[in-house]
């Protein structure tokens, strides 16, 4: 069975953070590999990296709101009590 690959990407031995981009780093500053004595990265892996990727910036960007509704909210309360 061939396994396909995507030549742009490789894997290195790390359990995360493990697709590399081949234009932006040749090896991984974590587990020590290179990328020519590592495989390509499978299209399904790479699809599910930039998932899981895009999902962590949304998590941050709604925590990140709320910690300004809830100040918005406490000001306003504070507001209140001075009348
Ligand atoms: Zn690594």
């Amino acid at each position: 069975m061939i396994v396909k690959t995507d030549p742009r990407y490789w894997d290195c031995e790390c359990e995360t953070n493990y697709i590399h981009l081949k234009t932006n780093t040749l090896s991984c500053s974590v587990c020590g590999m290179t990328e020519d004595e590592s495989p390509d990265s499978r299209p399904n892996e790479i699809k599910l990296y930039y998932k899981n990727f895009k999902e962590n910036e949304w998590m941050e960007f709604f925590i990140l709101i709320l910690g300004i509704l809830l100040y918005v909210l406490d000001s306003a309360q504070e507001e209140d009590k001075d009348e």
